[in-house]
């Protein structure tokens, strides 16, 4: 697999200035970024419990949800991992690259017309979603391999207007579901310190109904 594979795209317009309001103007909300991708995590283990149902041999041999959390602050990154349902290119294309939500076009929209610390309220009150990864990462990469598949799928960007997707090495995957990782901003090197992760996790993730784990690959 070479790296030729990966298909460069450009976010919808409407994605690429929610990207640019959120890096500029919500500094002081940045913690929901952790809340967002780990309600993404659980979200992939409940839609794969759902599936299952019908397809139990797609637990394969793994039937229990869960997330880890992986900082490697030596790296400078930090991972949140599921073995829920994953996502093939065409699924990352269309979850990543586009706006579906109409919640997030209605956020949007309040997001403009507010000042100051009413940006940081809203950013608080609404799910503001994946795209919250890019005000404490300076590149995403998303490594994905859906349930039931023996292929993998990566996407990349650093949110400046443009994403990469492709194929990935099943080995750079998950056995099954979705690794994110934040290649993160020299000034949010501090989320992987452990007690911050540990407190943030707990007052902001503590109603997630699959078990969180933290590992610390520093230690
Ligand atoms: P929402 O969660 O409200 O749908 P997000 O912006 O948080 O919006 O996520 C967008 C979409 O990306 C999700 O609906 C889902 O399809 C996909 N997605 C994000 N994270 C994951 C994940 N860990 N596993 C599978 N799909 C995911
Ligand atoms: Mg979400």
């Amino acid at each position: 697999m070479t790296t030729t594979d990966m298909e460069t795209k450009s976010f919808e317009a409407d994605v690429a200035r929610l990207l640019h309001m959120m890096v500029h103007s919500v500094y002081s909300e940045r913690d929901v970024f952790l809340r967002e991708l780990i309600s993404n995590a659980a979200d992939a283990c409940e839609k794969l419990r759902y599936e299952a149902i019908a397809r139990p041999e797609l637990l394969g041999d793994d039937p229990k949800p869960r997330i880890t959390v992986v900082a490697d602050a030596e790296n400078k990154r930090l991972s949140i991992e599921d073995n829920g349902i994953g996502m093939n290119g065409a699924e990352m294309t269309e979850a990543l690259g586009t706006i579906a939500r109409s919640g997030t076009r209605a956020f949007m929209e309040r997001l403009e017309a507010a000042r100051g610390g009413e940006k940081a309220e809203l950013v608080g009150q609404f799910g503001v979603g994946f795209y919250s990864a890019f005000m404490v990462a300076e590149k995403v990469e998303v490594v994905s391999r859906p349930a039931g598949s023996e292929e993998a799928w990566r996407w990349t960007s650093d949110g400046k207007g443009s994403y990469s997707v492709g194929p990935a090495k099943p080995e750079d995957a998950p056995q099954r579901g979705t690794r994110v990782v934040l290649h993160l901003m020299e000034d949010a090197v501090s989320y992987t310190e452990p007690y911050r992760l540990e407190r943030l996790v707990k007052s902001h993730s503590g109603h997630v109904p699959v078990p969180v784990s933290l590992v610390d690959k520093s230690g």
